[in-house]
């Protein structure tokens, strides 16, 4: 998606670490209009595929899938990141490392929000080394619901998350990704 690598090439900054820093318009402070235009390029790609659900995981995902939401028509649902007591009933869990914190954390959604049958879109911000899609994945599974597809806003292609999960079968969509990149340098996978 042109518009979104151009906004990485203007906006974002390299990290030590491999990490790629879009907080001025993705995942502190947001620009819903690039957010909404996101939302119908993953409605573009996605829009023949029955989905009924998108899923992503608390934080940094949320904004972008409430924005694909709007263009599906469809609920959105988030993964929570610390157990709630305010969840009533029993929920699905998994465990993830974190790629940002280096720490494992775990992972909730209530069985009442996913459930068999549902056809689901994947949605979050990065993919480095694939974590934090296998614990959506890994919940999914446990609820017996089909996962349609994987949309990524930025894939960093020289990490091994996206092409483990292709090889695997899943369809994933990344809207940009990142092949190289430096401190003073980064350069896309046309
Ligand atoms: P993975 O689980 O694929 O290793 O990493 C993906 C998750 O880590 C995303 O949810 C994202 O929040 C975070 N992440 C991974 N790489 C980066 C990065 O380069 N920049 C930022 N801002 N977040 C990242």
């Amino acid at each position: 998606m042109q518009e979104l690598k151009d906004r990485i090439l203007k906006d974002g900054q390299v990290r030590p670490g491999n990490v790629l820093k879009v907080d001025s318009f993705l995942n502190h402070q947001m620009d819903v209009e690039l957010l909404d235009h996101i939302g119908a390029e993953f409605y573009r790609l996605y829009k023949d595929a029955g989905i009924n659900k998108i899923l992503t995981i608390e934080a940094s995902g949320i904004g972008i899938a409430c924005l694909v939401a709007t263009h599906f028509h469809v609920p959105m649902v988030f993964a929570k990141k610390a157990k709630s007591i305010n969840i009533d009933g029993d929920v699905y869990h998994s465990k993830v490392h974190s790629f940002t914190y280096g720490k494992d954390y775990d992972i909730t959604v209530s069985q009442k929000f996913l459930n068999k049958g549902d056809r689901v879109l994947l949605i979050d911000d990065f993919m480095a080394n694939g974590k934090a899609m296998n614990g959506l994945i890994d919940v999914c599974e446990q609820a017996g619901a089909e996962i349609v597809g994987i949309g990524i806003c930025i894939e960093k292609g020289f990490q091994p998350g996206g092409e483990d999960l292709r090889k695997r079968g899943f369809r994933v969509e990344s809207l940009a990704i990142v092949e190289n990149m430096t401190d003073d340098s980064l350069t896309f996978r046309e």
